[in-house]
């Protein structure tokens, strides 16, 4: 191995479905950046365990022999003091590792938070938003969760999980019941994993048209990318469907706004990336469930990397509320 470019980050966004690794430079430049499915089977060390080898052969391939810090945006729910992922809803190994491994394997620091917090701090230092003191990002994906910066402060909580508002209550006539357990969450109705639920709920009462998406819905198959479908080829049952999500979503932005007072909302996660005729519908109808003077809301400019980019920037400019609370026992 040659001296190359001598320092570096490593920054991790452990999905539900895809696990990214990038090996960014100290001017926050991505060098390299690798996509592979996150394990879901083997022990608490998994997860900590093929990301050590993808980033290894990243680093060694680019010539880095010294890791300043490892930056870690996960699913959660998290022990945030132990870097820990626990009992996590969307993946079977439930329980799992990061912070201690990667900070013993790469001999640097690590810091792990809730992915969407990632995402916000990713926005708030590189995002076309950057500057303003308070913003939201929410992704709406397989499931909805949100990080906060308020105050130029990023909200962590006593266990990271300062903000859960996939978990708001958003509706409670229809018994669809959360991952979670409660009933009516915006998650349980509007996330991309409980669409073909909250589908088959609507089709038990529906007196329209019996449609295609009608009979997919009826078996609780009507998937997400289904109805985005159906609903743009005038489908009568999906077109239903589709208003009462952007309801349901507008309730859910409209709670945000009424608790945080953010500047600015960004949205990211594939429905709001991939659906930007939906968010556009679902932006026009905010203000009715807002009493807080209205945010600027949009689609995040750092795509599919926010959660990558924020990790990153959690070793590079690190949340001052961070080291307090996740103190490095790596010195
Ligand atoms: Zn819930």
């Amino acid at each position: 191995m040659h001296e190359g470019l001598g320092r570096a980050v490593i920054a991790v966004d452990v999905g539900a479905t895809n696990l990214r690794v990038g090996i960014f430079d100290l001017s926050a430049s991505l060098l390299k950046v690798e996509v592979t499915r996150t394990p879901r089977s083997g022990g608490r060390d998994a997860v900590a365990d093929l990301i050590k080898h993808i980033a290894d052969n990243m680093l060694r391939s680019l010539g880095i022999r010294h890791v300043v810090g490892v930056g870690v945006g996960t699913i959660g729910p998290l022990n945030i003091r132990e870097g820990v992922v626990v009992n996590t809803p969307n993946n079977p190994i439930r329980t799992f590792r990061l912070k201690a491994p990667l900070e013993e394997f790469f001999d640097a620091p690590a810091y792990v938070v809730n992915d969407c917090v990632a995402a916000v701090w990713g926005e708030f230092n590189a995002g076309s938003f950057r500057g303003a003191k308070n913003m939201v990002y929410i992704t709406l994906s397989t499931g909805i969760g949100a990080g906060v910066i308020v105050d130029g402060h990023l909200l962590l909580g006593k266990d990271g999980n300062a903000h859960e508002v996939g978990h708001i209550t958003v509706n409670y006539k229809y018994g669809v019941r959360c991952g979670c357990g409660g009933i009516g969450h915006w998650e349980a109705i509007a996330s991309g994993a409980n669409i073909p639920k909250f589908a088959e709920e609507v089709s038990k009462n529906w007196l329209g048209s019996k449609t295609v998406a009608y009979f997919l819905a009826c078996k609780g198959s009507l998937t997400s990318e289904d109805l985005f479908k159906y609903w743009r080829l005038g489908d009568e049952f999906a077109t239903y469907v589709i208003n009462e999500l952007v309801e349901v979503n507008a309730a859910g932005l409209g709670s945000v706004i009424n608790v945080y007072d953010p500047e600015v909302i960004t949205l990211g996660g594939s429905i709001a990336i991939n659906n930007t005729d939906f968010i556009e519908k679902v932006i026009e109808s905010v203000s009715k469930y807002a009493i807080n003077r209205m945010p600027k809301i949009s689609l995040t400019s750092l795509g599919e990397k926010a959660v990558l980019i924020g990790a990153a920037y959690l070793i590079l400019n690190t949340p001052e509320e961070l080291p307090k609370i996740q103190g490095s026992t790596h010195q």
